[in-house]
């Protein structure tokens, strides 16, 4: 099959279009034949080496969507031909946290598709079934490869975790990136008002789009006041920061009293400064959200087919292009996820 390697991290340049053996599927597996892969800023940060897990030489890419071409010995729920998509994780379907829901957080896994184990910038892979959800008549293999990460991430972090309401202000940081304009449609879906914060005033039409109820453009992410102001001086309930440690200053004067930060990305790797004194008055929640359960892929999947949430989809390239999708994700010229097809 034809892969695009990434040889050794880096530039552009680290990536070259190779053939290389197709993969065949172990027992329990299934070979998926890719026909849509997500490009994530993950991937970027990958390629650059911000990731020791990344193996290079290897495939990365873990928004992965396309039709079961395979059988390992075993299978009996998937036939040739169905249509699929593969959760960001691999996991095992039976460990303490698989049989809670909590297979995101499965420590007895491959890891992420892309990373120690082969990913989506190829045309074939082989995964294990429990990695694998169907995709529903009337959703495109594009639309299904954004799901698991840009959806799913913002789905279980504001759901799952931030346990947002209706009726409460939800503030979301980097609100134009992938994961961002996502979180802005499941926050407007769960009945909030959608607070979206961007550096960037050319993208508001985007945000008021997907939903967002008021706007914060703030280069300098010093958006508290405005934040508070919104709110009638109580502030908002939920911050849902994916930018992390550059916004958590105004993240903190932003929130009111038994309000939730969610980290879900920290963009430079940098700790943040809290005094206990501040959440215990307010009694503030501070979490943590990590990817999507299978569980909640095949909901999301599902209330993509009604209509209920879109997946931005922003172009598609083919597989040979994936340097042009980094350098216009690199550049931050891109709006909603770029697909390769392979
Ligand atoms: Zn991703
Ligand atoms: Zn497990």
């Amino acid at each position: 099959m034809k892969a695009m390697i990434l040889k050794g991290y880096g530039g552009l340049e680290q990536f070259e279009m190779q053939d290389v053996p197709d993969p065949s599927p172990k027992e329990g597996e299934v070979l998926v034949r890719i026909r849509a892969n997500g490009v994530c800023f993950h991937d970027i940060l990958a390629r650059q080496g911000h990731f020791p897990r990344t193996k290079t030489p290897g495939i990365i890419g873990h928004e992965i969507a396309g039709e079961v071409a395979g059988l390992g010995r075993g299978v009996t729920d998937f036939k040739i031909g169905e249509r699929v998509v593969v959760v960001m994780k691999d996991h095992c379907g039976h460990c303490r946290l698989c049989l809670k829901g909590h297979d995101n957080l499965c420590q007895n896994t491959g890891g992420l598709f892309g990373e120690e184990i082969p990913g989506g910038y190829a045309e074939y892979i082989s995964v294990r079934t429990h990695a694998v959800v169907r995709i529903p008549d009337g959703v495109s293999f594009e639309q299904a490869a954004v799901v698991p990460c840009a959806l799913g991430t913002a789905y279980h972090g504001l759901h799952a975790v931030g346990r947002v309401q209706p009726g409460e202000a939800v503030l979301i940081t980097g609100a134009t990136g992938g994961v961002g304009i996502h979180a802005v449609q499941v926050a407007r879906m769960l009945g909030a008002r959608v607070i979206a914060v961007t550096t960037s005033a050319g993208k508001t039409d985007f945000l008021r789009d997907n939903g967002a109820d008021d706007i914060i453009v703030s280069p300098e992410l010093d958006f508290a006041d405005e934040a508070r102001r919104i709110t009638g001086g109580h502030g908002v309930d939920v911050v849902f920061n994916i930018v992390g440690q550059l916004a958590w200053n105004a993240a903190l004067k932003s929130m009111g009293f038994a309000a939730r930060h969610v980290f879900v990305g920290n963009l430079n790797a940098a700790p943040v400064n809290l005094r206990p004194a501040h959440a215990i008055l307010k009694e503030m929640f501070f979490l943590g959200t990590e990817g999507v359960s299978r569980g909640e892929v095949e909901t999301l999947l599902e209330l993509v087919r009604l209509g209920r949430l879109r997946s931005v989809v922003g172009g598609t390239l083919h597989l040979a292009d994936a340097c042009r999708a980094h350098a216009s994700m690199e550049s931050r010229s891109s709006v909603g996820r770029l697909v390769l097809i392979p």
